[in-house]
């Protein structure tokens, strides 16, 4: 007898964990780890499906009270045991249920479209299928005789269509095949997203920087020795060469590869290059391909038709039988951390991912993540600097522009008398030009327009953020103030909100250049699937002079004839209430000020601050990524931030304000529990919160959050181990918890 342990799909805390069944002798040997099987549940032996997560010989219960695996689930997917321990990890490591962590590794679901691709093949001749007609018809085996009515006329027919419309089962088709009267195909539609390889441009030689990241890495790979590699190299520096060696490398020695890319930037040119030198090895996963396209995908991977997979976090996933490597480009970037619960971050896992498998890591980014730096300064991770730019493009020549200034000699406008003085050069010129805003900002923190002061959290150090009813709140610690009319520093009356949206700039530019050509992109403009790629090629093209938009507009393409980018309110991304405000604005200030000058022209940067002094402003415009670390590590350092130390944020969502509250105190008189007091001060766990998280309700779901600050990673875990129990024994009915560990985002 054997039995398996079977995660089944409902998420409730209360059923998190395997459930037993024996599995039946006609299922005897069929049923492995990862299947996708139908279950009885609870009191009314509803059927659930679920995922056997282990199979044993040993019952853990009393064997009569085991009750028996129904079946498989038709068209299900089984999940690798690779996948279901890194599952195990995710649910482990960043608190959410087994069933939401094996959904989250799950490879998508085969789709109707793809089972479309069997078909049934004629192979008997007319004879031969005109004498079994005669047979069925006087058995009175009306089913077989639809069929080979309908093979007689035709050749082959879809599979799906004869046991769908048809209405004739598997197993009648299956009686024929036995009878040598056709046969059954599966056809896999080959979709490859690119298309055709295109021809070999010839390969690129590595520069001396180049070639010896990938000596390095090899020769460490080949001595048996896995590693985590941080390549810090400015845009342009050839980065993408080196992963497309190592990969190649990689892959000759007989293993596949992950390149991960944020959507956003994933551009065509890049996609080119990788099909210009894996060709049908390589495969592309995004968010627009189809559930089908999706699943055609993994099954290339796991059948080894593909070598390597490039996608957005996701394509961590692909179930290949045996990675040698992961590179993270741009792994800085916030989207590599999911939204959603198991709110895992692509980097982290992919740690793990790389030690089930036996594989390297390789991250690349001109403005390294605080953490991936920190690490490598720390020896976990192996660093290697490309400081020159392959087409010898020059670094633009940058102008801070102090907004205090022009105000106080009477510009009021948005735009900087040297910002208008260089736009109309440019379009003199037929020069193209780039406006930025960070609209992140837009959260409402209060500033004083005379002399850049910004109210702050005295506990916190991150900005109070203006509330409709005349407060001023920290999100962290819900430490309030009462909303300022005078400036505190200088008593200028110019204390307020900063007000601009890309629509305004758009009208205040056209007032101001009424023939110059305007394109925009933002929320707004992008919102229709293709608008954002018409944007970009419209503006490469030459169609537009001026291009305003969002931190949309600073990923990825490259425009040569862009002499000019000019930012907004460089500050605005700065006073947001999160402690990575200094981090965010310094990475969109250094890559909005590489868009300039790609071309053979030398290019010019217009930084507008109401805080020229800010050392993320400053070490942006001077383009130097060692200068800001050191003073941001420092503040990460006095605060208790990661990548310094760890956090975890407790989000409680609910119907009442009053019932959240009451569950986000309780859960942090729990987790107040977990403070050792022995410890020196200094190296306790702390404890801020709760408090209204920055958006208080949404929906009319209330919301309240907790943040715990913790050196060892492990004891957070813990942490929430027991609020998970405490949650299923309170079983709250009308609030919900998230677990955010390291959070990007704590708006
Ligand atoms: P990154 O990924 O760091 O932005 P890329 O790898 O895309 O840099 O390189 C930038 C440009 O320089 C590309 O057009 C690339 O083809 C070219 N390039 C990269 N390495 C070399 C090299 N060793 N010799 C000549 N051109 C190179
Ligand atoms: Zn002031
Ligand atoms: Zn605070």
């Amino acid at each position: 007898m054997s039995y398996a342990d079977v995660i089944i799909g409902i998420s409730h805390e209360k059923v998190d964990r395997p459930f037993q069944y024996r599995i039946p002798e006609r299922l005897e040997g069929k049923l492995e780890v990862g299947m996708n099987v139908v279950v009885p549940f609870g009191r009314g032996d509803t059927l659930r499906e679920g995922y056997i997560i282990r199979i044993t010989d040993q019952p853990d219960l009393d064997v009569q009270r085991i009750k028996e695996v129904r079946g498989l689930v038709r068209g299900g997917v089984t999940v690798e045991t690779k996948l279901i321990r890194l599952a195990e990890w995710i649910h482990q490591n960043y608190g959410s249920t087994m069933i939401q962590a094996l959904r989250c590794v799950l490879p998508a679901k085969q789709s109707v479209k793809e089972m479309i691709h069997r078909k049934v093949e004629r192979t008997a001749d007319r004879e031969a299928l005109v004498a079994a007609l005669g047979e069925a018809s006087r058995r009175k085996q009306t089913a077989k005789q639809k069929l080979l009515e309908q093979l007689l006329d035709n050749p082959t027919l879809p599979y799906e269509w004869i046991t769908g419309k048809l209405g004739v089962s598997g197993a009648t088709i299956h009686s024929l095949e036995r009878a040598e009267l056709l046969t059954v195909r599966t056809e896999h539609a080959y979709r490859n997203p690119v298309g055709e390889r295109e021809t070999d441009r010839g390969r690129i030689a590595l520069d001396r920087a180049q070639q010896d990241i990938v000596d390095e890495v090899l020769g460490e790979y080949d001595a048996g020795k896995r590693g985590t590699y941080l390549i810090h190299g400015i845009t342009g520096s050839g980065k993408t060469e080196v992963y497309m060696a190592l990969i190649e490398q990689v892959v000759a020695r007989g293993k596949q590869a992950i390149f991960l890319i944020p959507e956003i930037a994933l551009t065509y040119q890049t996609l080119v290059r990788f099909y210009q030198r894996f060709g049908d090895r390589v495969s592309l996963l995004n968010s627009t391909l189809s559930a089908g396209e999706k699943y055609d995908q993994c099954r290339r991977a796991r059948d080894r038709e593909i070598d390597v997979i490039i996608g957005p976090r996701s394509a961590l996933f692909t179930p290949f039988p045996q990675i040698g490597l992961i590179v993270i480009d741009e792994e800085h970037e916030g989207s590599y951390k999911s939204e959603n619960t198991p709110k895992y971050h692509a980097r982290e896992t992919a740690m793990e991912v790389a030690r089930l498998h036996g594989a390297s890591v390789v991250l690349g980014s001109a403005t390294p993540s605080l953490e991936s730096y920190y690490r490598a300064r720390q020896g976990q991770y192996r660093l290697f600097r490309l400081t020159e730019r392959q087409n010898g493009g020059k670094l633009p020549q940058v102008h801070i522009v102090d907004l205090r200034e022009e105000l106080k000699e009477g510009n009021r406008s948005i735009f900087s008398r040297k910002l208008v003085s260089l736009l109309g050069e440019r379009l003199e010129r037929g020069e193209q030009a780039m406006l930025f805003l960070n609209r992140r900002g837009y959260a409402g923190f209060l500033s004083c327009r005379s002399c850049g002061y910004v109210v702050k959290c005295p506990h916190c150090d991150v900005s109070l953020s203006e509330h409709a009813d005349n407060r001023l709140v920290c999100h962290y610690c819900g430490y309030e103030a009462p909303k300022v009319r005078v400036c505190p520093q200088c008593g200028s009356k110019y204390i307020s909100g900063f007000r601009a949206g890309t629509q305004q700039i758009e009208e205040k530019l056209s007032e101001l250049f009424p023939r110059a050509r305007l394109l925009r992109m933002d929320a707004d403009t992008t919102r229709q699937k293709g608008s954002y790629e018409k944007i970009l090629s419209a503006f490469s093209a030459g169609e537009a002079d001026v291009l305003i938009g969002t931190q949309m507009i600073v990923k990825g393409h490259d425009f040569p004839a862009v002499t000019l980018v000019g930012i907004i309110a460089a500050d605005l991304s700065l006073s947001i209430g999160d402690f990575r405000a200094g981090e965010r604005t310094f990475q969109l200030l250094t890559q909005a000020a590489g868009r300039a000058g790609r071309g053979r022209k030398p290019g010019e940067v217009v930084i507008q601050t109401y805080q020229p002094e800010h050392y993320a402003v400053a070490c942006a415009a001077k383009q130097d990524y060692e200068a800001f670390y050191r003073e941001e590590i420092l503040y990460r350092e006095m605060l208790s931030y990661p990548p310094v130390s760890h956090m975890l944020a407790v989000q409680v969502y609910a119907h009442t304000e009053e019932g959240g509250m009451r569950l986000a105190q309780r859960l942090a008189g729990e987790a107040r529990l977990f403070i050792d007091t022995d410890k020196p001060v200094e190296r306790r766990m702390l404890l801020i919160g709760p408090a209204p998280a920055s958006i208080g309700r949404i929906n009319d779901i209330f919301r309240f959050v907790f943040y715990l600050k913790e050196i060892n990673y492990d004891t957070l875990v813990k942490v929430k181990d027991a609020l998970e129990a405490r949650l299923r024994d309170w079983q709250p009915r009308n609030e919900s918890v998230q677990f955010d560990f390291d959070p990007i985002n704590t708006m």
